[in-house]
């Protein structure tokens, strides 16, 4: 029933998709140059009414690929709700709504309103009244609202299921049931997921009408002589780890990869000011600016371009030692294909990859299509950086102290006995001048380093903790994958499960009084914090399922709040009750 459609990385043009005036205006504005495959795919369809699945990861470009033609098609003039996107977390709905905010930023008269647990109901619904056209929700708080005005979705024409797969894992399965029944049956239905399991086949088959089906192609990629390793970062720390990768990392000239214009613009400025022989390389660049540009990272002049896809297409410098990809590519063919630019020539490359802890599933796309691992590095600290700097300064300095032929004696003797110094003196004054501008003690080094934010450091520590427990996602696409609370389940439930857990940082320990034998699962324990208590996935650490009780960790800040606002929630048709537990 359903036609399949893979797609093949091509060059292609937002202007030739049929999107609205407007919309192609606010791509502009954001500085995307052109459509992802899965937006190439994905657009036509959705805009010609088909229903449709999208099988794709974040990183594709999937939230443009259905929000751009969705808004190219709204009737903005109706202040009525015309689009339900349903995202799993509340974390999810924001970026959404903040994406529809941006692509919807020359349609004055479109609203959008997010709705998700933890925040007060009163304006989401009078947002709602008030005409918004675009509803981006979590499941059980559009459920909450649907119980007291069941006619709220009856003018929806668009619904979108974004990352269906994860939203069943987190148990919103009889929740998207009511969601369904509450809404017109000539709607447009859009499914994006990861993976395509027998559960989401089955709500395809209920609930959408001959949809298509767009995938990512994922052809086997050879990827030869290329040592490739990748570091996991928050977004907002890019440049800090960029900086600090280049100090450690020994590059003769290298290739940094982002999404937009800004990001060419931003990064190379960045690291311009740091030093570095940098230019960009985007769309707007001219074409006779662009061919001094590479002619100068040819020879020499220059040693990082930082580039998007299009602005390095044909791009083929045989000095090129370092391929960075500072973002994501949007699948593992453009990934090859930009690491592809270095090991020329015979030579040996290597490849940089920046994960956001959201793309990791990308990652493992990458691993999986080249059949390679990309092995993980880790943020170069104080340390490190001091002894890449001492390393560096020791093998310039080396032809220089063994230069029998060197005719600075006479200036030597001239200046101690100038300066009445010694020439230990004089050595480190002039040691002095050469690192000017870098520091060469630790402390020094550590003061350079910017500070990690809180959300970053937290974004580690959760790292910590859940690689430390042995997650294992499933390695193939269509395998089926775990949920932080199914890790905890299994691997506190198993033969193991009695031994003491060390907390993860920040976090405490409540008590509920259900358990197995109440019915409930760690993932429905995930779904209703989640949902209810307004919490983004990461703040939320192991969780431990036992006959008659169950732990959940939760950041201890803002705690009391967090337990107020579960106070009145449900699992499995009981009372969550959740409470500090105290183990001493
Ligand atoms: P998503 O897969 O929807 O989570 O998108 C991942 C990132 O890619 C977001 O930061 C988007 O802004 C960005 N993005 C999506 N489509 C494009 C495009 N055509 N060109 C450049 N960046 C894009």
């Amino acid at each position: 029933m359903t036609q399949e459609i893979e797609t093949t990385p091509e060059v292609g043009n937002f202007s030739t998709l049929g999107l609205h005036p407007s919309v192609l205006a606010a791509i502009t504005a954001v500085g995307y140059e052109e459509p992802s495959p899965i937006q190439t795919q994905s657009i036509p369809l959705i805009m010609a009414g088909h229903d449709m699945i999208g099988q794709a990861q974040t990183g594709t470009g999937k939230t443009a690929a259905f929000a751009l033609p969705i808004l190219s098609r709204i009737d903005a003039n109706r202040r009525e709700a015309q689009v339900l996107v349903l995202a799993p977390t509340r974390e999810l709905a924001l970026q959404v709504a903040t994406a529809f905010e941006s692509f919807a930023a020359q349609m004055p008269s479109v609203n959008v309103v997010a709705i998700y647990g933890g925040a007060p109901m009163g304006p989401q619904l009078k947002a709602i009244r008030n005409g918004a056209q675009v509803i981006v929700a979590t499941p059980g708080r559009l459920v909450d609202h649907l119980s007291r005005n069941g006619g709220l979705l009856s003018t929806i024409k668009f619904l979108v299921l974004d990352e269906a797969d994860e939203m069943l894992k987190l148990g919103f399965m009889d929740d998207l049931e009511v969601i369904f029944n509450a809404m017109p049956d000539d709607r447009q239905t859009v499914l994006f997921s990861a993976t395509l399991p027998a559960s989401i086949r089955g709500i395809a088959e209920k609930h959408l009408r001959q949809p298509q089906q767009v995938k990512i192609a994922s052809k086997t990629q050879t990827v030869a002589r290329i040592d490739q390793a990748h570091l996991m970062v928050h977004a907002d720390q890019k440049v800090n780890a960029i900086l600090r990768l280049l100090e450690v990392e020994d590059f003769d000239a290298m290739i940094g990869f982002v999404r937009t214009k800004q990001a060419t613009l931003d990064i190379a400025a960045a690291l311009e000011a740091k030093g570095y022989k940098v230019a960009a390389l985007n769309g707007d660049i001219a074409q006779n600016q662009r061919e001094r540009v590479i002619d100068s990272l040819k020879d020499g002049r220059l040693n990082i371009v930082i580039a998007t896809d299009v602005a390095a297409r044909g791009l083929d410098v045989p000095r090129i030692t370092h391929v960075f990809n500072i973002d994501m590519p949007y699948d593992p063919e453009s990934y090859v294909h930009r690491i592809g630019r270095t090991g020329r020539a015979g030579r040996d490359g290597r490849a940089l990859l920046l994960v956001t802890p959201r793309e990791r599933r990308m990652l493992q796309v990458i691993e999986r299509v080249t059949g390679q691992k990309v092995a993980e590095i880790l943020l170069p600290d104080a340390k490190v950086i001091l002894q890449a700097r001492i390393r560096r300064l020791t093998q310039d300095l080396t032809p220089r102290v063994k230069d029998k032929e060197n005719q600075n004696i006479e200036l030597l003797t001239h200046l101690t006995t100038e300066l009445n110094c010694s020439v230990e003196e004089l050595a480190l004054g002039l040691l002095a001048k050469t690192t000017e501008g870098q520091a060469f003690t630790l402390a020094g080094v550590e003061r350079e380093q910017p500070v990690m934010t809180a959300r970053s450091r937290d974004d580690r520590a959760q790292r910590g903790s859940r690689d430390g427990g042995g997650r294992s996602e499933g390695g193939r696409g269509e395998g089926r994958s775990e949920s932080r609370g199914d890790r905890g389940d299994r691997g506190e439930g198993g033969r193991e499960r009695r031994a003491p857990l060390a907390l993860s940082e920040g976090k405490v320990r409540c008590r509920t009084a259900l358990g197995v034998r109440d019915g409930v699962a760690a993932r429905n324990l995930l779904g209703a914090i989640l949902n209810e208590g307004g919490l983004s996935r990461e703040a939320i650490g192991r969780i431990q399922i036992r006959e008659s009780f169950s732990l959940v960790e939760l950041p201890e800040e803002g705690l009391e709040s967090l337990l107020g606002k579960l106070k009145d929630t449900r699992v499995a048709g009981k009372a969550l009750k959740l409470r500090r537990y105290r183990e001493d």
